[in-house]
């Protein structure tokens, strides 16, 4: 199996946001899994290295999380030793837990991309999602990253959360437009019933933007963006001129890729598989030379071709009808002429020089359009 990205899950955060839908534990509460969980991916990988599994074209390696800067450098240092050399490695890294001695390790060991999880620059707002961090941490943490020579960062924003109306949102780009990182990523927040504030929502004791609402944002978002030079190249992602997240972009291509570590996900053709999500179950599976595997779906040829639609008309670029023909032996604008022509005439979609993509009302209302090929 040839993998060109992979993706490492680091499941620990100092706390939980109130927002959270992703895989994490309070770190402190876990320090049983915590102290010995670099040691298990390292082991998890050679697992995977014995299936013979072809790392030798690999392109991106991303450590997300939970809070991957949370890990020693000393054992991001010694994964990345038992892997090929690759373009651009990534860390995902919370404000509050790096500093500039940190940053100057870190970018020792080939990391060379930094993900700073900003999400606003308001410090009412940080401190009711539950963040650990204020709006100046951020601040220091951007300008340690520069001095410790990162010259590709992305910031982390969302939108939508309560109480956000625009002008606060015209606030936040405007902050982080001040900081001038590569690559800014801008997500409507969406919460996990389990959370604090899904829970509230359920109850009906908090609203957040409602679709209307969150369609000008984006629109705010996009012209304001734009025009300070990130060019949307996905429907949430920005970025100035070579700086796109590869590995992302591996993934909105549906190209191969291996996620090692608790709860982490993969994709392999026609596979797709996830890690087992309890902190316990990993450790005790990896520990006993089982590779974690939990979830495995064989796709159909029509699902994989409705992914490879969904995913690559959230590229800007979108989809190359003679590239998707090569790829999946399938011509698009044949098999959903009736769709294309529907959207098109609805001013959702723009088709041209041999492509199909997203128009700007397209952008804003994304599902109604990715739902016609599903
Ligand atoms: S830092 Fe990120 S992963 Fe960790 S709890 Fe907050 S939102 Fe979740």
């Amino acid at each position: 199996m040839k993998f060109t990205s992979i993706y490492v899950h680091i499941p620990f955060c100092r706390r939980k946001c109130n927002y959270c839908d992703f895989v994490s534990y309070p770190v402190e509460e876990q320090q049983q899994y915590f102290s010995v969980y670099g040691d298990l991916l390292l082991k998890e990988l050679n697992l995977w290295q014995q299936q013979e599994c072809d790392f030798s074209q690999l392109e991106s390696i991303y450590f997300g999380g939970g809070t991957p800067s949370l890990l020693p450098v000393e054992t991001i240092s010694k994964i990345l030793s038992d892997l090929p050399q690759a373009a651009e490695i990534t860390l995902e890294a919370n404000p509050e837990t790096v500093d500039l001695v940190y940053l100057q390790q870190l970018r020792k060991t080939g990391v060379n991309r930094l993900s700073l999880g900003a999400q606003s620059f308001n410090d009412q707002a940080l401190q009711s999602m539950g963040r650990c961090h204020t709006a100046e941490q951020i601040k220091a943490a951007f300008a340690a990253a520069r001095q410790a020579g990162f010259t590709n960062i992305n910031l982390d924003l969302i939108y939508g959360w309560p109480y956000q109306d625009k002008s606060i949102l015209q606030a936040d780009l405007q902050a982080a437009l001040v900081l001038g990182s590569e690559h800014l990523s801008l997500y409507g927040i969406s919460l996990s019933e389990q959370s604090p504030w899904g829970q509230k929502k359920l109850a009906g004791q908090l609203a957040i933007a409602d679709s209307d609402l969150s369609a000008d944002m984006q629109e705010i978002a996009m012209e304001t963006l734009e025009s300070a030079g990130l060019m949307q190249y996905e429907i949430a992602n920005y970025a100035k001129e070579g700086f796109a997240s590869r590995h992302n972009c591996a993934y909105w291509r549906r190209q191969n890729y291996l996620g090692i570590g608790c709860a982490a996900a993969s994709c392999y053709i026609d596979k797709r598989w996830s890690n087992l999500r309890s902190l316990c179950d990993y450790t005790v599976n990896v520990e006993q030379g089982r590779l974690p595997v939990c979830e495995q779906e064989t796709l159909s040829i029509d699902e994989i071709i409705a992914e490879a639609i969904f995913l690559g008309l959230r590229l800007r670029q979108g989809i190359n009808f003679n590239q998707f023909a090569e790829q999946y032996g399938l011509k698009p604008e044949n098999r959903f002429a009736k769709q294309i022509r529907q959207l098109v005439n609805n001013g959702l979609l723009v088709v041209e020089d041999g492509s199909m993509r997203l128009s700007k009302k397209g952008i804003l209302l994304g599902n109604e359009v990715f739902y016609k090929f599903v």
